[in-house]
């Protein structure tokens, strides 16, 4: 495993090290486990904090939990189609099925994890996690409209996974 330490055998450079973005990409790294490609050091924070968002949304633990198990019970899938309203996290395209996979506090469930408020910025959290909901509710109207069938997984339920596979396996049968 590689050290988080500046990355930069320059003496000048290590000195400089600190004050530049290069702390934001390399500390990015270090914490998501990214290589630290060489126009990375270039990329504004806003890029990097995007980039960050994209992958915090895809490839989450609960959503790996629901790909494995799917897999493991032999059905063959796709991921984030975007050519599907809301942008599907796990599409089966021969059974006109979806999974949809939402962390309990970015899609508001209604289980502990969900009901925890933000306590700082709330004034920015309260109206993007109610965005967050009237955006899940539309997606879901507009591939229901499309002819898919949906099944919603929250973050919760994927602890219980035998629970899970087997509610998976009655969905997708
Ligand atoms: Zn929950």
């Amino acid at each position: 495993m590689a050290s988080c330490g500046p990355a930069v055998s320059d003496l000048a450079d290590k000195l400089h090290y600190f004050q530049t973005e290069k702390t934001v990409g390399h500390l990015y790294s270090c914490h998501v486990g990214w290589p630290l490609g060489p126009d990375m050091k270039r990329r504004s924070k806003e890029q990097i904090s995007e980039q960050m968002r994209s992958i915090r949304k895809k490839d989450t633990k609960p959503e790996l939990v629901v790909r494995r198990l799917a897999h493991r019970l032999g059905f063959r899938f796709r991921l984030h189609r975007r050519d599907l309203p809301g942008t599907p996290d796990i599409v089966f395209p021969s059974r006109r099925k979806v999974i949809l996979v939402h962390g309990c506090f970015w899609h508001q469930h209604h289980c502990g994890l969900g009901r925890k408020q933000p306590t700082t910025n709330r004034d920015y959290w309260l109206p993007k996690l109610a965005r967050n909901v009237t955006r899940d509710a539309q997606a879901e109207l507009a591939l229901t409209n499309l002819g898919w069938q949906i099944f919603v997984v929250w973050e919760c339920e994927t602890r219980a996974v035998e629970d899970l596979r087997s509610r998976i396996s009655a969905f997708l049968r």
